[in-house]
């Protein structure tokens, strides 16, 4: 069976953007494969946190990913830093990976513009870091949101690397996978959803980290909290909806969220709503969002309200992922040349 990987920071709470890009693809596929998903939470310190706030979102983003349909019967739902192997990889791969391939990031461009004098050095390795969470589990697939793809392409150029320094002969002896080291992974990125932009810009991503809450809609917000959102986001003033309009980038947003809350096609979508003024336009997508965020919402809450069963999925989540994990960090440090411990 092919093996998925992916993941989310505990940085704040989980947007629709989030879920449409990257969660709800993981329910869609989790039937056809083994799947992995984890809480990164080594990755929400490369900025500065809270610790008080780290540990709570933690263990809501676990409830967030069962809430949204994951289910842990069949998916192996774990916590990053209950599984040390991830923090080793990313040494011994940030030993192999050239300095210029993570100045080239955009995230780090963007993150460390925020951080002003505070950038700390794991923000600019946060993809080797990423690329030892994905490598480890020698995944086939990756899905992820759009802003993610160059994260990924990133992972693929290492793990190419370390298969072409380290996968040849004296390895292969050893017992190594063809002269492999680790699995190149595809990116999968949803045909729509893949980038859903702030409520407040529609040229910006929504993000979770972000600053203004009214520039996202967070998957626990109340059906009240979401319509004094979507009253006050950013309008244009053109009458009637329509998709694609260089000139109307927030237009071109809403459609796609009002499309994939109610599971209706573009053109099934402009009958609906091509027609209305922002007004009724902003009703009918309250509405959508509302409706479909109900079940999982209903669900969190009924998660949330007995700890003991999260932590339950997430130390049996780490007990199965350091079981894959070990196996290929013990191969990666035998194909490195490091002496075994005994
Ligand atoms: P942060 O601001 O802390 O980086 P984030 O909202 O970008 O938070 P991440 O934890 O970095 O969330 O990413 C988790 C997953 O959600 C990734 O697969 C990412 O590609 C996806 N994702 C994040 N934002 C969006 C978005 N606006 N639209 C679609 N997918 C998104
Ligand atoms: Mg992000």
């Amino acid at each position: 069976r092919k093996r998925i990987l992916s993941g989310v920071q505990p940085t704040g709470r989980p947007t629709l953007g989030n879920y449409l890009g990257a969660m709800r693809n993981w329910v869609a596929l989790q039937e056809l494969y083994d799947n992995y998903f984890c809480v990164v939470d080594m990755h929400a310190i490369t900025v500065p946190h809270d610790p008080v706030e780290l540990r709570a979102s933690t263990r809501s983003m676990a409830a967030t990913y069962i809430a949204a349909g994951i289910d842990p019967a069949r998916a192996t739902i774990f916590v990053q830093s209950h599984v040390p192997a991830h923090a080793e990889l990313c040494w011994l791969l940030s030993c192999v990976t050239p300095l210029g391939w993570l100045g080239r990031m955009i995230q780090f461009k963007e993150k460390s513009r925020k951080q002003g004098e505070d950038v700390r050095t794991g923000l600019m390795t946060y993809p080797v870091l990423m690329a030892a969470d994905i490598l480890l589990y020698q995944a086939d697939l990756v899905p992820v949101g759009e802003d993610q793809k160059q994260h990924l392409e990133l992972t693929r150029d290492i793990a190419d690397k370390v298969n072409s320094e380290f996968g040849g002969k004296p390895w292969k002896k050893r017992g190594g996978r063809g002269g492999r080291v680790f699995k190149v992974p595809e990116v999968f990125i949803p045909p729509s959803g893949a980038r859903i932009m702030s409520l407040l810009d529609g040229t910006a991503k929504m993000s979770k980290s972000a600053e203004n809450d009214n520039s996202r809609i967070n998957l626990t917000d109340s059906p009240d909290v979401i319509a004094n959102k979507i009253k006050r986001c950013k309008t244009d003033s053109f009458d009637g909806m329509e998709w694609g309009n260089p000139d109307r980038p927030e237009a071109s947003n809403l459609l796609t969220i009002y499309s994939l809350c109610t599971g209706k096609n573009k053109e099934a979508t402009l009958a609906d709503v091509g027609e209305m003024r922002w007004g009724a336009f902003k009703g009918a997508l309250t509405e959508a969002v509302v409706e479909h965020l109900r079940p999982l919402q209903s669900k969190y809450g009924e998660l949330m309200a007995d700890q003991s069963y999260i932590d339950s999925v997430l130390s049996h989540g780490a007990e199965t992922a350091s079981v894959t994990a070990e196996r290929t960090l013990a191969d990666v440090r035998d194909a490195m040349g490091f002496v075994p411990p005994y």
